[in-house]
């Protein structure tokens, strides 16, 4: 049993030639919205794995929180610890140009409002096997919840982003960290994935690094970091590669698989998502992952 604690965002992205200028109203040429927020991602990416997964976060008393409750419903996921706020669900605003480039912005609205545990919260992450945790929650909240997770003896699994200082309240209740490249860089000042693992080794006991197509670097205090590739796909759309990654390895974490095995699901996972387009959308079911890593 998985629980993921975190944000829940309605993306609505709109395409457009050339993004906007200050002051400057450009026709764009299609426009979506999607179900997403990193939190969200991740408990769809380990619902879709297969695991049993619990989210943990608030939606606004919104037609997009309605739609949000819906999609992760719809995906598997328990909704019993989403909570429904006075307000506006959380957003982004994402203008994705020609070239494929994008801007953003992240309106927290409800997710600003996950700032600790309620008593039934505490109880789902007691009872869970692993716990995993992104920024886009208030810090004090992020710490209530790896905390409740030490208490319980639930492994907690941290993916520091977007990056921002980690307090060291919170990092002494992480087990694992699972940073992408540019993350570990920011965190640690190292380019290098290894100095930037070795670094991290300093802080909790095992870590983690997404290198993109070059596949993951897993650390731990006093083994052998190991590589695992990534597998070789046409990649159409990277989006939410992370998420799909560390929700599919979490599954595989919580049901006790070793950890090169389940790095391999989790690069299997996301190399499926890689190759669709969309985010949660394109986030492959457990079926689809073991047909793909028997290939
Ligand atoms: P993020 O989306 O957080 O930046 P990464 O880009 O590091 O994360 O990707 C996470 C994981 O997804 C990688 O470790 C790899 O296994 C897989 N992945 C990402 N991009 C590709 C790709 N182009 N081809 C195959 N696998 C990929």
């Amino acid at each position: 049993v998985l629980t993921v604690f975190g944000s829940a965002n309605m993306d609505l992205v709109a395409t457009v030639p050339t993004a906007p200028a200050l002051g400057e109203t450009v026709t764009g040429t299609a426009f979506r919205t999607v179900p997403g927020g990193k939190g969200a991602n991740q408990a769809v990416a380990a619902a879709r794995a297969g695991g049993v997964t619990h989210m943990i976060g608030a939606v606004g008393d919104d037609e997009f929180g309605a739609e949000m409750r819906a999609a992760l419903d719809a995906s598997g996921v328990g909704t019993g610890g989403l909570r429904t706020a006075e307000g506006a669900s959380g957003i982004a605003h994402i203008t994705v140009d020609g070239k494929g480039a994008n801007s953003i912005i992240v309106v927290p609205g409800a997710n600003a409002t996950v700032t600790g545990l309620a008593p039934e919260d505490e109880r789902r992450i007691a009872d869970s096997d692993a716990l995993l945790l992104q920024l886009e929650t208030p810090m004090e909240g992020v710490i209530a919840a790896a905390r409740a997770a030490r208490a319980h003896g639930t492994r907690t699994v941290l993916t520091p982003a977007p990056t921002q200082p980690l307090p060291p309240e919170l990092l002494d209740a992480v087990d694992l960290l699972v940073p992408n490249e540019h993350e570990a860089a920011d965190l640690t000042g190292e380019r290098d994935p290894h100095a930037a693992a070795r670094a991290l080794l300093a802080l909790v006991p095992e870590v983690v690094i997404t290198l993109g197509a070059r596949g993951s670097l897993y650390a731990a205090r006093g083994a052998e970091p190991v590589t695992v590739p990534a597998y070789e796909v046409e990649a159409v759309d990277t989006t939410a590669a992370g998420d799909t990654f560390v929700g599919a390895l979490c599954t595989a974490y919580g049901e006790g698989v070793a950890m090169p095995e389940a790095l391999a699901w989790a690069s299997a996972a996301s190399a499926l998502a890689v190759r669709r387009p969309g985010a949660s959308s394109s986030m492959p079911t457990r079926t689809e992952i073991t047909a793909f890593r028997q290939r």
